[in-house]
């Protein structure tokens, strides 16, 4: 990767890219993708234990939780397979996007909490939203929702009942759930980033897919704002290829429905709060219209789609935020040109124009000077742990060093 990176001014470091991707960066790219699929995994466990158990405690509910609440709605909607499918997910899908969409709505239009503001994405855009921008959006989502909705879970169901599925009154077992979960994801980036990039195509971009693209700062109910048609092709059917093939069970489709609208409306949400995944990659995709059009990443980089997007300081902001520092403030749009890090002073790429490059036979060193001495000399600490060095000291100095 060291050969691949060159000193470019101020403007940056610019990566050039290798014909095809390097193995360290599909390696680190999926390590990323693993990461968001084990940690939304292990907060899914986390959050299904600490719920059954409190539940159980406090309301004294007896044998298994989850599958006496599905006992209940079974009793109160009944068991017919098909208003499960069509009409259970539909409402579902509604009240999940409709409340968490509201809030940041909520966020758009008032500007309250001002401290959010900080993290905005891309800073000053949609502050307030247009009035007529977001009734149009409103439409649409709804149009989408019922009328390309409820006739596509429609097909589905016929699909499902072709292929043989899960009907049964018992829900499936939770580590079932847990595997169906990870095909799911992987079934989702396969199918939306190979419909999403031939709606990018230029005889179908202009019928289709420029809707979406009416918002190059996308807030997070635009998540469907599309055609109904790629609606149907480009977000409803990437999400339901995992529940075709694995012929799941109606609740696990509830779930992973939630999910998936849930990762969505991140992902348009215009914010990179702590602790959500970062939404930057989809967010660029929209300033940027021909970056970034999966949703893992990892086609992206094996089609070399994100070339721009990892030469951009957006790359750098690329990850959870893991502390309430703004990603725009931890990685800096203009570098400061070296502070003080633990009694060295370190030079990243707007540093003095002498020094060309700091690449070392491993991008990992970074090549830092000696304050007491005015010498060069292989700073040996990684970057991720200069990046927390810095954020206890000064503002960090880093751009993409990863
Ligand atoms: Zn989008
Ligand atoms: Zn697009």
């Amino acid at each position: 990767m060291a050969d691949s990176e060159t000193y470019q001014g101020d403007q940056g470091m610019v990566q050039r890219r290798p014909a095809s991707p390097a193995p360290a960066d599909l390696w680190s790219t999926l390590k990323k993708a693993l990461f968001i699929i084990g940690s939304t995994t292990i907060v899914f466990v986390a959050l299904r234990n600490s719920l059954t158990y409190h539940l159980q405690h406090f309301w004294g509910a007896s044998g298994d939780f989850w599958q006496h609440q599905w006992d209940k709605i079974l009793r109160t909607v009944g068991d017919d397979p098909f208003t499960l499918l069509v009409f259970g997910t539909t409402l579902v899908s509604y009240v999940v996007y409709w409340i968490v969409g509201l809030m940041y709505t909520a966020m758009d239009v008032t500007g309250r909490p001002a401290m959010l503001k900080q993290y905005k994405i891309q800073p000053g855009t949609n502050e307030p939203v247009e009035s007529w921008k977001l009734a149009k959006c409103i439409f649409w989502v709804n149009f989408n929702q019922i009328f390309v909705g409820i006739p596509f879970s429609t097909a589905c169901f016929y699909l499902l009942r072709l292929r043989g599925w899960d009907e049964s009154p018992q829900l499936p077992t939770f580590q079932w759930v847990i595997f169906e979960l990870v095909v799911c994801i992987m079934m989702e980036e396969i199918g939306f980033y190979y419909s999403h990039r031939l709606f990018h195509h230029r005889m179908l971009y202009k019928h289709f897919h420029k809707m979406h693209h009416e918002w190059q700062s996308p807030i997070s109910i635009t998540a469907i704002y599309a055609h109904p048609l790629e609606h149907a092709f480009s977000n409803m059917m990437p999400a339901f290829l995992g529940p075709l093939v694995l012929g799941s069970h109606v609740a696990t489709i509830w779930l992973w429905v939630s999910l998936a609208l849930l990762s969505t409306l991140n992902a348009h949400s215009g914010y990179h709060l702590p602790f959500f995944p970062s939404p930057e990659a989809h967010d660029f995709h929209h300033l940027k219209f021909n970056q970034c059009y999966g949703v893992l990443g990892v086609l992206d980089l094996l089609h070399g789609t994100d070339d721009k997007f990892r030469a951009s300081k957006c790359f750098s902001r690329h990850l959870m935020m893991l502390s309430l520092v703004p990603p725009r403030d931890a990685y800096p749009d203009h570098l400061p040109k070296g502070k003080v890090i633990c009694g060295k002073q370190c030079y990243d790429q707007t540093s003095e124009d002498s020094h060309k490059s700091f690449s070392t036979e491993d991008t990992k060193l970074l090549k830092c000077r000696l304050l007491s001495e005015r010498k060069f000399s292989y700073c040996t600490a990684r970057p991720l742990h200069c990046r927390m060095m810095a954020l206890k000291y000064e503002k960090p100095i880093f751009g993409s060093m990863t």
